[in-house]
This record gives C-alpha cells, sequence and structure tokens, in this order.
C-alpha cells in the first residue's frame, strides 16, 4: 500500500476516502480536516482563546495538541472525577501531556472543590454515575472556560461518540435532543460558552493513528462506568455496517447535519435565568448541579 500524496509506504488505510497516506501525509490529513471543519462550521475565529476538556484520552489530547499546532491560544483543563485508579492515571497523562510541552493546565478535583467524588455523588442521588457525572462535567466545564477567560469550549467528541449518540436518539426518537445535537453550540446567555467539537468528522481510528504517530500518551482503558453503556453496543453495530459499507458513518451523521437538523426546532423557547445559589445559568430558582450536590454533602455529614 501506498501513500496517496508522496507513494512512499503507507501506514494509515483509510477505506471509507479510499486512501492511504504515510505518517506525515496522515498527520497533514487530520490537521486539514480540523482546520475545515473550524472554518466551515465557524467554530473558531482568529482572536478566540480555547479551553479544551481533557480526560487523558486519545481524542482530547490529541485534539489539544492540533489546536496548539494550528496556533490557537489554549488552556487545558482537566476534572478529577474520583473514579479510583482511572482518575489517578487520567490526571498522570494529562499533567505529562501538558509538562512535556509547556502548555497551561487547570485541574478541578471534585473532591477538594465540592466535597465528594462521583461515586458518592451518585450514591447520594440515586441515579447511575454517568447521569451525575454528565451533569456535572457540563456545569464544570462551562464555569471554567468563563472563569479563565476563554471564548471557547472544545471538547474531544469524534464522529463514531457523534454517530453513537444519533443512533440513539434516533432509536428512542429523541427529537429534542436531535434538535440539540450539534458540532457547535452558540453562546446563548452571557454565562454561557460557545462549544464546539472540531473531531466530530474524525474517526475513533484515525484518531488513535493520530495520537500514536504523534508520540501521544493516553490513557487507553475506559472508565469502569462505561463497561455496558448503550453507546458502546451502538458503536460495535454502527462498526459492523461500516466493514461492509465503509463510509456509512459519515454519510449517517452528514446527511443527518444537512437534510435532517435544519428542519428541526430546538424545542420550545426556555427562559434562562441565572441559579440563586451559584449564579451559572439554569431555568429553575436552584440549579441540578447544586440540588445534587447538595444531597451528597448531606451524605458525607450522616456518614461517620
Ligand atoms: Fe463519567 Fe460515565 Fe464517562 Fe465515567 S463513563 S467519565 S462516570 S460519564
Ligand atoms: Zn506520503
Ligand atoms: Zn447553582
Amino acid at each position: 500500500m501506498r501513500c496517496l500524496k508522496c507513494q512512499e509506504q503507507a501506514q494509515v488505510e483509510l477505506r471509507q476516502h479510499h486512501a492511504a497516506y504515510c505518517r506525515d501525509h496522515f498527520l497533514d490529513f487530520v490537521g486539514k480536516q480540523v482546520q475545515r471543519s473550524l472554518e466551515h462550521y465557524r467554530m473558531l475565529s482568529p482572536g478566540d482563546s480555547v479551553t479544551v476538556a481533557v480526560s487523558g484520552g486519545k481524542d482530547s489530547l490529541s485534539l489539544w495538541d492540533i489546536l496548539n499546532s494550528l496556533g490557537y491560544r489554549t488552556v487545558g483543563l482537566h476534572i478529577q472525577l474520583g473514579i479510583g485508579d482511572y482518575s489517578k492515571q487520567s490526571l498522570d497523562k494529562t499533567l505529562a501531556f501538558a509538562q512535556e510541552r509547556g502548555l497551561p493546565l487547570t485541574v478541578v478535583s471534585v473532591e477538594e472543590e465540592y466535597g465528594a467524588s462521583i461515586p458518592v455523588l451518585a450514591r447520594a442521588n440515586r441515579r447511575e454515575a454517568c447521569a451525575v457525572c454528565g451533569l456535572s462535567k457540563r456545569y464544570i466545564m462551562n464555569r471554567a472556560a468563563l472563569e479563565a477567560g476563554t471564548t471557547v469550549l472544545a471538547t474531544g467528541h469524534n464522529l463514531d461518540d457523534e454517530v453513537a449518540t444519533l443512533y440513539g436518539n434516533v432509536m428512542h426518537w429523541q427529537t429534542g435532543y436531535l434538535a440539540r445535537q450539534a458540532p457547535v453550540l452558540p453562546a446563548t446567555h452571557p454565562k454561557l460558552v460557545k462549544k464546539v467539537k472540531p473531531l466530530h468528522l474524525l474517526t475513533e481510528r484515525e484518531m488513535a493513528s493520530y495520537a500514536i504517530l504523534r508520540g501521544i500518551d493516553y490513557i487507553v482503558e475506559e472508565c469502569p462506568n462505561a463497561k455496558g453503556a448503550k453507546s458502546l453496543l451502538y458503536k460495535d453495530a454502527i462498526n459492523l455496517v461500516e466493514v461492509e459499507s465503509p463510509g456509512t458513518k459519515q454519510q449517517f451523521y452528514q446527511g443527518f447535519l444537512e437534510r435532517l437538523r435544519p428542519l428541526l426546532k430546538d424545542g420550545d423557547e426556555v427562559q434562562l435565568r441565572e441559579c440563586e445559589r451559584c449564579g451559572q445559568v439554569t431555568t429553575a430558582e436552584e440549579c441540578s448541579f447544586c440540588r445534587i450536590w447538595d444531597r451528597a454533602r448531606l451524605l458525607l455529614q450522616r456518614v461517620p
């Protein structure tokens, strides 16, 4: 197999694009794909400063690497969730990445900042860990991005993540979620930061290849709470189709963005206000974040 650009030995084959690339031309391909998304979807403007949410995984560390190489002003944000060994390892990988490249990194530990870990928070609220974790991460990312004075929050969602979410939303006809699934969510309130997903057209395999070829040391293990998640089942199902019919993933997702999404209304107009406790944006007097974390602190007071 030869590189499409230089005819040297190819290192990565991209069946969905009918192409193969050597190391340098593959890295170039990824950088250009990201740059195209940034421009086409108007994700970033030259004056923007970006908070990059980094978990220590291949996608988020690669995203930080790419945005930095493209010359954007970036700050990394890592949230320590207190999920045993997984959290410790993700912090180690993230710290090492930032230190080696001299990039600024903010670490928010939920235990130090809010008084409990995600497992305790889930127990106190009698909810699945992922439900309270997702809500908390969204809140902390938005708040930290604002406090850092950055204008955009970038996350490492790749094409496989977006397709699995889309598949789940279609399977259950979650029209509200479908209307809000987008590569760019504009800031609709002064206390909401613009959110972008620059890797949304790159597959999980492409991102793993990018990370390996760039020598990025990332955490390979999944969070233990991801075991049995529906999104993993959907990814497996879609990958089975993709093997037989390369390009299906991309067609499904881009078809949604171009043909269906413009027809969907983003639900009823909701009245946004500021939480009386923390000042962050919510629709009620008190936001869900303040409510669920109160329960965790109460539980810890009761347990000697
Ligand atoms: Fe949080 Fe669930 Fe993701 Fe683990 S799998 S980091 S608990 S959302
Ligand atoms: Zn080449
Ligand atoms: Zn609040």
